[in-house]
């Protein structure tokens, strides 16, 4: 991996132009029913007292009549350092896109925040958290990766007079694919208010494909290292390394207490990128995913997470080698360890899909 190091807090003056948007005026998917919930039991209401380690979860209603200027709830898990911890479900009409995590780091010269949660009201009421911790001015914006529960909040960010967005390459290309115009039809469905004046946020600062594969941003005595680990979930993903408290924002590498979802990235790369993350960072103190809890050495999440990737692997390729078709394979792929995690009825069967298929390609 070629690594270059900027240091952007030096370099770089403060930009003044609020960060390049794209306007996605798509109606809501005909056919989708808004009253589906996948997931989210809001008769299980229910939020930790501590975020870290936490054995469970938060199932975590968003009311729909909530102004977006209310805080979304947070958790102060080390030193200047704050998180928002998202309900493990899919985006349905009780969590209201809030099913994934998100942070901010407050130092003396500014915030710097990790994601934008799945809207941009949700992100609005992430801005109003913030703004109730500190009164310093919100410099940077990391998206992960451009899923939409990481990113589409990102557009509530970008007025924010001298924001740097910061971004993999390929979420700029995502910004303009089509991909999104479905993806958006879709999320306005259930979240109509939410969902109004939705636009892509163009990163300002671009890692990965051509670019850098690192940024080191200095800020405030703090050091954020932010590198591109490849295409191992999505179009391009990051990690952010907080140097000085060891804290470690791992992304959607690892999925703590929820089946992960493996339709879209490549399968090879997700074992390739958490071996260098063992490698790179021997010290972690605090590992934050993108979904559950955030966690402390040992790291069970990694491992789960590998195991279950790599035993569905081991199981598609033995089917293929039988001469399985697609369909039987895919249907005899439970992972029985994994049947119980939450998620695994709605993700289980895509992935299995999905690795037949790229391994296919392999073989074939
Ligand atoms: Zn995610």
């Amino acid at each position: 991996m070629r690594v270059i190091a900027l240091l952007l807090g030096l370099l770089l003056p403060v930009a003044v132009s609020a960060a390049k948007l794209v306007p996605l005026d798509v109606p809501p998917l005909e056919g989708a029913d808004i009253n589906q919930q996948f997931g989210t039991d809001p008769a299980q209401a229910y939020m930790p007292k501590q975020a870290v380690n936490s054995p469970r979860p938060p199932v975590f209603r968003v009311d729909a009549k909530d102004p977006d200027t209310k805080p979304l709830p947070y958790y102060k898990i080390a030193p200047d350092t704050y998180f928002f911890f998202g309900n493990i479900a899919e985006v349905d009409g009780v969590n209201r896109g809030f099913n994934g995590n998100a942070g901010f780091i407050v130092t003396r010269d500014g915030v710097v925040v990790l994601d934008a949660l799945g809207t941009p009201a949700l992100a609005r009421r992430m801005i109003a958290s913030i703004r109730t911790v500190t009164k310093k001015p919100i410099r940077y914006l990391v998206i992960s990766h451009a899923h939409p529960d990481h990113y589409y909040g990102a557009s509530a960010f970008a007025s924010i007079p001298g924001i740097q967005v910061v971004s993999h390459v390929g979420t700029e290309a995502y910004a303009y694919s089509p991909t999104i115009e479905r993806s958006v039809a879709y999320r306005k469905v259930f979240l109509p208010r939410e969902m109004k004046h939705f636009q892509a946020v163009v990163p300002d600062l671009l890692i990965g494909g051509g670019n850098p594969a690192q940024l080191t941003i200095k800020l405030g005595g703090k050091t954020f290292e932010i590198y591109d680990t490849g295409f191992h979930h999505s179009h391009g993903d990051l990690v952010m390394w907080q140097k000085e408290d060891r804290i470690l924002w791992i992304s959607d590498l690892a999925f703590n207490g929820r089946v992960t979802y493996i339709g879209d990235g490549h399968l090879h790369d997700m074992d390739t990128m958490q071996d260098w993350m063992k490698q790179h960072f021997p010290d972690v103190a605090l590992m934050v995913p993108g979904h559950g809890a955030p966690q402390t050495p040992p790291f069970a999440m990694v491992a789960s997470t590998r195991r279950y990737v790599d035993t569905l692997t081991d199981k598609m390729r033995a089917a293929i080698q039988q001469g399985q078709s697609l369909q039987d394979a895919v249907r005899q792929s439970g992972i029985q360890e994994f049947e119980s995690w939450p998620l695994y009825e709605l993700n289980h069967w895509i992935n299995a899909n999905f690795v037949y298929r790229t391994l296919e390609e392999e073989l074939f």
